[in-house]
């Protein structure tokens, strides 16, 4: 249940509205909102619950009070309209903008790092990826770097000036990851590791959640939603791909995600076509499509060697493809009216 005050409502009635809410035992959660304050009722509601709807529709600078069947609240598009946007430094994330964010698959070395960093920044990219802590379908695989690895991330940051996001795989990192990174990445496993999301939830900090391959958009939505209730609003979903019939590509790159998540959210959605696609060939025309769905960004991996990386080497794009791509993404973004960092002139 969202309840929708008048433009005019004093903060007297704000007040009283929360108070009834509270001896109704929920929990109130007040959107700033620009135009107008929205609180949202958050708590399990029974039916004798909701029938308080109409209670709290006649309380003095009520307009109206909406209900929302959906079992999440914060993450509700009705929670707050206007749509969230994520300030990292100088880089916005929502509202518009279309954020790219790209790197290497993990973080192998200074040079390498370093390396790409440079490159994605010249070809117009806004915040630097790479893994530290990866999670391998394979203990014998390369495991990240850890801690070496994220001052590598850090070493980037200070040269290029670019924010940098890196995944968190366990509590007990939280807090060394969340030192470096600008943003944290919950990866796709993790997506319903409720106690790792309510870790970050207590966290002053972005969090980029992505898909679970297995998830439905509700899963999606309630593991944000793990994540806002415990205070932390700055949250940006990430759409991956996700497990179907279909092994032509390691994933199926669900763009319907786009514009139902817009529809039911207003939480930022970005899209990841390089592990939906497994394959560097398929990534730009992905990412295109990401971009006309309504996107509010892109997570693309990026390596300058890609036969030598050390994970997802067949998916990362050379520099000089993802100029290209960042080029076209840039006509495509003036095309329909959206703002993009332009790539430096040639
Ligand atoms: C990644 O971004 O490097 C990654 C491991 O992605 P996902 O969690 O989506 O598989
Ligand atoms: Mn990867």
């Amino acid at each position: 249940m969202v309840i929708i005050m008048e433009l005019e409502a004093t903060a007297a009635e704000v007040n009283a509205v929360i108070e009834e809410i509270e001896k109704a035992g929920f929990r109130a959660f007040v959107n700033p909102g620009v135009e107008r304050k929205v609180i949202a009722l958050l708590g399990a509601m029974d039916i004798q619950k909701a029938q308080l709807a109409d209670h709290f529709a006649a309380l003095p600078g009520v307009e109206r009070v909406t209900r929302i069947s959906a079992p999440y609240k914060l993450v509700a598009h009705a929670t707050r309209p206007e749509g969230t946007q994520i300030q990292i430094g100088d880089v916005t994330i929502g509202g518009g903008t279309l954020t790219i964010i790209a790197g290497p698959c993990s973080v192998e070395s200074p040079e390498q790092t370093l390396e790409t960093a440079r490159l994605i920044k010249a070809a117009g990219a806004n915040m630097l990826r790479g893994g530290a802590f990866k999670p391998r379908t394979s203990p014998y695989s390369f495991q990240g770097l850890g801690k070496q690895g994220l001052e590598i991330l850090a070493e980037a940051r200070a040269e290029t000036g670019l924010p940098i996001v890196t995944e968190v795989m366990d509590i007990e990192d939280v807090e060394l990851v969340a030192e470096y990174a600008d943003m944290l990445q919950i990866g796709a496993r993790n997506m319903q590791n409720y106690r790792l999301l309510q870790r970050v939830g207590r966290l002053n900090k972005p969090v980029l959640l992505k898909r679970g391959p297995g998830s439905r958009i509700q899963d999606f939505l309630m593991a944000a939603e793990y994540i806002m209730v415990e205070g932390n609003h700055q949250v940006a979903l990430c759409e991956r791909g996700i497990t179907t019939f279909e092994d032509a590509t390691r994933y199926t790159l669900d763009i319907s995600a786009v514009p139902v998540i817009k529809h039911l959210s207003h939480l930022p959605i970005l899209v990841d076509p390089s592990h939906s696609a497994g394959e560097w060939r398929y990534v730009a025309p992905l990412a295109m499509a990401a971009i006309a769905a309504g996107a509010d960004g892109l997570l693309v991996e990026v390596h300058p060697n890609p036969a030598a990386a050390l994970s997802d080497g067949p998916q990362a794009l050379k520099p000089e493809r993802f100029r290209a791509l960042v080029a076209d993404i840039a006509r495509m973004a003036k095309a329909l009216g959206r703002t993009v960092s332009l790539p430096p002139e040639e």
